[in-house]
């Protein structure tokens, strides 16, 4: 589509219709019986405020023109066409029926001897502000007439999708729990106004959609909305101290299109009286507004700055677009604000740039979250002399290993290990000895366990490892073996370090962690009464409830 946009585009030259550039002629007699007066073209007769009636007159050219035909583009009106004394066209009624509302185009057939005939353009109209609003009137083959149209919608076709891809976009973005919801119910309001705009000026829906009283109102309101929504919209972002200001503007428009609407409802056809004010209010407010927008930019405000593009972009396309349509200094007015749709969509860029931004950030900063609570959550379970478990690991170690084996007998054991006369090292060599001979004591038991086992250490001099998987007599090979590791070290050398444990497996249904400590808490208790440095297993089957 695009490629063939471009072709109409460069064809565009080539292809420039034959304007009626003869002299015109106008009166405002309904029976055309006044004085012929001549008028400046492209432009208006200089009829009078309330004129109902005008004929327009100009002769057609000599030279002949294959498949010769009119294209009128007319706003607002009824009208007969008359080649000297025959009426070739009509739209509407011209003595009482309604009037017709809206812009549309509309192609003449002209005879094969039209050459040098007199043209006769007759029209009425409820609206003074548009009697003798011919937008276009020109002549020349009805395929050029269809190219010219299809021209004109350049701009509407090329922006049109990408407005509504915008709105979809920002619909998408407006679903992220971290989306500044108002600023983006804002844009979207904005763009599907400025979407509806664009509809309405296009030419080719007249081919599907020939609703000239619909797209009239669409096009009037939407012109009208489209500075309260682009107003809202920076009133949302600007520094704090512009903020009211931009309200005012906000309201300023607001009043005026309320006012167009009653006059409009009224019958003083609001809608076309209120333009000229439109016209004035939108360059000088909306001068302020990007005044204000710059001054916001500069001081550092990341919307403002990304908003200026497009404030700038559209406010001189629609200015001059205004301008062309005021003073006929372009042939085919309208068609340049559509391409404000580019400097938009520049505008959404920024703003997704800076939803990723936020989002990444926090997603940074949840994973940091994360990992504090992982490492919250180690060292509450760890002791921080000797980096074995504490008991708050233990508890659920031990609740863990029971859920999983209940009725398992010897499916895990507990292995108790008390240093012996530990006091004395204390007594002996000091506090920081003592502390020194329990980290060593620990590191060494960990270096010999597998990695299945979990060491804990239970409190004081006192430690036990679970043995998951490991049945009493396993577990009492582990402890025979730890216990000549630490009798044979030198982890304090001053003095030699032993130390006593107790074993005892898990029994299965009936048992539980309750009795199973206390058995390995007597068979701890039984080794030191028997002369320390040993191993003692508690008894299998004792102290079980059933
Ligand atoms: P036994 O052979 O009967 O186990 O004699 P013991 O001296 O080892 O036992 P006792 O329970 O009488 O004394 C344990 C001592 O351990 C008492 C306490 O001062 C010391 N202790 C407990 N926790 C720490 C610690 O974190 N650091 C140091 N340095 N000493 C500790
Ligand atoms: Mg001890
Ligand atoms: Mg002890």
């Amino acid at each position: 589509m695009w490629v063939l946009l471009l072709c109409l585009l460069v064809m565009t030259p080539c292809c420039q219709a034959m304007k009626l550039a003869g002299q015109w002629y106008w009166q405002d007699d309904p029976d055309c019986a006044g004085v012929w007066r001549p008028f400046q073209t492209p432009g208006q007769p200089p009829f009078a405020k309330g004129t109902q009636y005008l004929w327009l007159q100009t002769t057609l050219p000599e030279e002949p023109i294959h498949d010769a035909t009119l294209l009128l583009n007319v706003t607002g009106q009824n009208f007969e066409i008359w080649l000297d004394d025959q009426k070739i066209y009509s739209y509407g009624d011209m003595e009482q029926g309604p009037m017709s509302y809206g812009q549309r185009w509309h192609l003449v057939d002209l005879p094969l001897d039209y050459e040098g005939r007199t043209l006769r353009i007759h029209t009425r109209s409820g609206n003074p502000f548009c009697l003798g609003n011919f937008g276009t009137i020109q002549l020349d083959s009805s395929v050029t007439q269809m190219a010219t149209i299809l021209r004109r919608d350049i701009p509407y076709i090329a922006n049109i999708p990408l407005g509504i891809f915008m709105i979809f976009i920002m619909m998408m973005y407006y679903m992220s729990p971290t989306a500044p919801k108002s600023l983006y119910t804002q844009i979207i309001l904005f763009m599907i106004s400025f979407v509806l705009w664009m509809m309405c000026v296009l030419n080719t829906k007249q081919l599907f959609l020939d609703m000239p009283v619909f797209w009239w109102f669409l096009l009037r309101i939407n012109a009208y909305l489209l500075p309260i929504l682009a107003n809202l919209i920076i009133y949302r972002v600007i520094d704090r101290k512009y903020r009211r200001g931009t309200w005012q503007v906000v309201m300023a428009f607001s009043a005026l299109f309320l006012l167009a609407l009653f006059g409009e409802l009224l019958g003083f056809n609001g809608l076309d009286a209120c333009a000229g004010s439109f016209y004035i209010m939108l360059p000088v407010l909306e001068g302020l507004v990007a005044y204000w927008t710059i001054r916001s930019a500069v001081r550092g405000n990341y919307y403002c700055r990304a908003m200026l593009l497009p404030l700038t972009g559209m406010l001189i396309a629609g200015t001059l677009d205004g301008m062309f349509g005021h003073f006929y200094w372009l042939p085919e007015s309208g068609s340049l604000l559509p391409y404000g749709t580019f400097t938009i969509g520049i505008f959404v860029l920024y703003i997704v740039r800076q939803q990723v931004r936020r989002e990444r950030s926090l997603a940074v900063r949840a994973a940091g979250l994360a990992d504090a609570m992982a490492e919250a959550v180690a060292r509450s379970e760890t002791d921080r002399l000797t980096h074995c478990y504490n008991r708050n690991r233990m508890d659920s170690v031990l609740a863990a290993e029971i859920s999983r084996h209940r009725g398992e007998k010897d499916a895990f054991s507990l292995i108790m290990l008390d240093i012996d006369f530990f006091k004395r090292i204390n007594d002996n060599y000091g506090h920081d000895a003592g502390d020194e001979v329990l980290a060593s004591f620990a590191g060494l038991i960990r270096d010999n366990i597998k990695k299945s086992d979990v060491f804990v250490r239970w409190g004081g001099e006192e430690f036990i490892l679970v043995c998951r998987g490991c049945s009493r007599d396993e577990a009492q090979l582990v402890a025979e073996r730890l216990r000549r590791q630490v009798a044979y070290s030198d982890i304090f050398p001053r003095q030699r370090i032993t130390c006593s444990i107790g074993v005892a497996s898990w029994q299965g249904t009936g048992d539980s962690a309750a009795d199973l400590l206390k058995r390995v808490d007597t068979a701890l208790y039984t080794a030191k009464r028997n002369g320390r440095n040993m191993v003692c297993c508690a008894p299998e089957n004792v102290g079980l409830s059933s």
